[in-house]
């Protein structure tokens, strides 16, 4: 389980977190977006409605998931929004390197999450490597940030444009954005993004979007999980 810390933030990797910004979300929601098929409406939940979730789950009814919304602020490293920008079912604004200038923050793995890939494309493997190849890599990946974020101020002092030195940032530089992303959409990112076969860094990602799911639309969630984390 993630830790949460104030304002209902997840710290992610060394320098990233998800802040959950704003919900409109409810198992309830979902409920009374079936129901008004009956212009039925329900102010409290009880176990009728909880099958009802595990019908419309079941049966992949997903519209009603789809009025349930969350709105996140992350920051992450730029390799990791680049897999996050794919999922097109939601609404993205991220920080600019035009306008602003760039973080001196670049992700460094923890020398447990260096790894090595075994087995073909498609059904890798990653396995861990020694101390030393991990603390090798590691001073390899301070190298080049250091060196880029130098080149990066240097062209600036130069009086190059922002838009033009960012060129030298790396993929390991930290970003933000805000994301905002319904339920039946958020639904399938995890199933996605927080599998086995996602890479590690996003799949932490995922597993805070995910606890704040679960914590907004419990029956939902329990749902989505018992059918195979597939999303309606
Ligand atoms: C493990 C993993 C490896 C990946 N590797 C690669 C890779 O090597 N190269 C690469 O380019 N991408 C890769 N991807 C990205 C992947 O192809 C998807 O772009 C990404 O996961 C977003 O999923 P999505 O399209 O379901 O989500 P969304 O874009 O949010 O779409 C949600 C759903 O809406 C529907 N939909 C959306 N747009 C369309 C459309 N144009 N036509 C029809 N239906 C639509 C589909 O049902 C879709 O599932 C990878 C993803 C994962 C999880």
């Amino acid at each position: 389980m993630p830790e949460v810390i104030a304002e209902a933030t997840i710290p992610v990797l060394d320098h990233g977190f998800v802040r959950l910004d704003a919900a409109m979300a409810s198992d309830l929601s979902v409920v009374n977006a079936a129901r008004v098929s009956f212009a039925r409406h329900k102010e409290a939940m009880d176990e009728s409605d909880e099958g009802l979730i595990r019908f419309l789950m079941r049966e992949q009814h997903a519209t009603p998931f789809e009025h349930s919304v969350f709105r996140f602020h992350v920051r992450a490293p730029i390799f990791v929004v680049r897999e996050w920008v794919r999922h097109r079912w939601s609404s993205f604004n991220e920080f600019s390197m035009r306008y602003a200038k760039a973080t001196e923050d670049f992700y460094v793995p923890e020398p447990e999450d260096v790894r090595t890939q075994v087995g073909k494309p498609g059904s890798y493997s990653f396995e861990p490597v020694e101390p030393d190849v991990a603390e090798a890599a590691r001073d390899e990946l301070r190298a080049v940030y250091d060196a880029a974020f130098a080149a990066y101020e240097h062209l600036m002092e130069l009086g190059v444009a922002r838009e033009l030195a960012r060129l030298v940032m790396p993929v390991g530089a930290y970003t933000e954005f805000y994301w905002t992303v319904n339920a039946r959409s958020l639904m399938n990112f995890v199933s996605l993004r927080a599998a086995e076969t996602a890479q590690r860094e996003i799949r932490r990602y995922a597993d805070a979007c995910e606890h704040f799911f679960a914590e907004a639309m419990p029956v939902t969630h329990a749902a989505f999980v018992k059918l195979d984390r597939v999303a309606p």
